[in-house]
């Protein structure tokens, strides 16, 4: 498969001289030729800056690991990337092996757009390998062309730009985070804060409250809640506003028996959203039975149908499917759901959702 990131030469090259032309990277095709996919999906996204809705497409579905076996499926086997879209604001949530197609994506738009300053925005939920894997083959880093700015969360003694950094530098990667094209900032996000993204100028973080209210027109709203309850160090949980449209992502979580402190802190967070993004990994079959899931931090459908019930929401959609389950398995989950909360779908690959606060539908 040919080499799909030119810039790589280049950042190569930044390296080697770093290094006082001590060449220590290998060919591209050897250890990075995993590139994407040729029959990756793309978007029609456009930069659109007038529409007040806000567009939710998905490019990576599974937990755990990508899973190429299943891959070819209608759910693919890419683990968790979701990209929102609201006028001409792109926020990605998580790295897993669905950033990779969207990478290229990206970098396809760009091109329609010559000249143009490429803002983008990665929020990562944790950083566990499956919401990171993708980020080493992620385009927009190759790029000079591109801004990419991080938030997360630090974890357990690290800060967040450590986290991120440390993941692409020797002996894992041969081309380190810090001499990449691409110009990178990063900033950690703690529970509670607000991340407001206006649609012209710099980003800002704070606490929601009195100064909520001065929100810049058409900016793009990141509130985060952090969660105990995935092992060891928790996870981020995100609510992104945009206009009047509100989604929650609720990924790497597991609620437990009813009425736990957890449950009903994620409800009042979800409160009246459109749509609830919600782990979903582990069939109650499988949670429950002979090898029980309990404690590995995930839920099942009928946890993700309570929240979302309990929440209010618009729509729950079924999050971060095992990697052992088929697309026949993962249509169970759905069914199952569908007892607790009427309005259900489970996350595929390439599936787009559009929000805009009084019509919900799905694309
Ligand atoms: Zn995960």
């Amino acid at each position: 498969m040919a080499w799909r990131f030119p810039s790589f030469a280049r950042a190569s090259a930044a390296l080697i001289e770093i290094l006082g032309g001590t060449k220590v990277v290998s060919a591209p095709s050897a250890p990075l030729g995993v590139a994407v996919a040729a029959n990756a999906p793309t978007s029609d996204a456009t930069n659109d800056t007038t529409s007040d809705t806000l567009v939710a497409r998905f490019w990576g579905v599974r937990g755990s690991y990508p899973t190429p076996r299943l891959g070819a499926g209608a759910v693919g086997g890419e683990t968790t990337c979701l990209e929102v879209r609201y006028g001409r604001q792109s926020l990605i949530i998580d790295a897993g092996s669905g950033i990779i197609a969207l990478g290229e994506d990206l970098a396809r738009r760009a091109r329609s757009a010559p000249g143009q300053r490429q803002e983008v925005t990665v929020l990562l939920t944790h950083a566990h390998h499956d919401h990171l894997c993708g980020l080493p083959f992620f385009a927009p880093l190759y790029d000079a062309r591109f801004h990419v700015r991080f938030f997360g969360p630090d974890l357990g003694n690290m800060r967040f730009e450590d986290i991120i950094a440390g993941y692409m530098r020797a002996p894992y990667f041969p081309v380190d985070f810090r001499s990449l094209p691409a110009q990178r900032s990063l900033r950690s996000l703690r529970d509670g804060e607000r991340l407001t993204l206006p649609q012209e100028g710099e980003p800002s973080i704070g606490v929601p409250g009195a100064r909520a209210a001065e929100a810049p027109q058409g900016a793009l709203l990141v509130d985060a809640l952090f969660t105990q309850q995935h092992p060891a160090d928790g996870a981020m949980l995100y609510r992104i506003s945009g206009g009047a449209a509100r989604l929650v992502f609720a990924t790497d979580v597991e609620i437990g028996p009813p009425g736990a402190r957890g449950e009903r802190r994620l409800a009042e967070f979800a409160r009246g959203a459109d749509t609830l993004v919600h782990d979903a990994q582990y069939s109650d079959d499988d949670y429950h039975g002979a090898n029980p899931k309990h404690g590995f931090g995930h839920s099942t459908p009928t946890m993700a149908a309570r929240v979302a019930r309990e929440a209010g929401v618009g729509r729950l959609v079924l999050f971060h499917h095992d990697p052992h389950y088929s697309d026949a398995a993962v249509m169970e989950l759905q069914r199952h759901a569908r007892r607790g909360f009427p309005e259900v779908v489970s996350a595929r690959e390439g599936m787009e959702l559009r929000l805009d606060g009084a019509r919900r539908r799905l694309v």
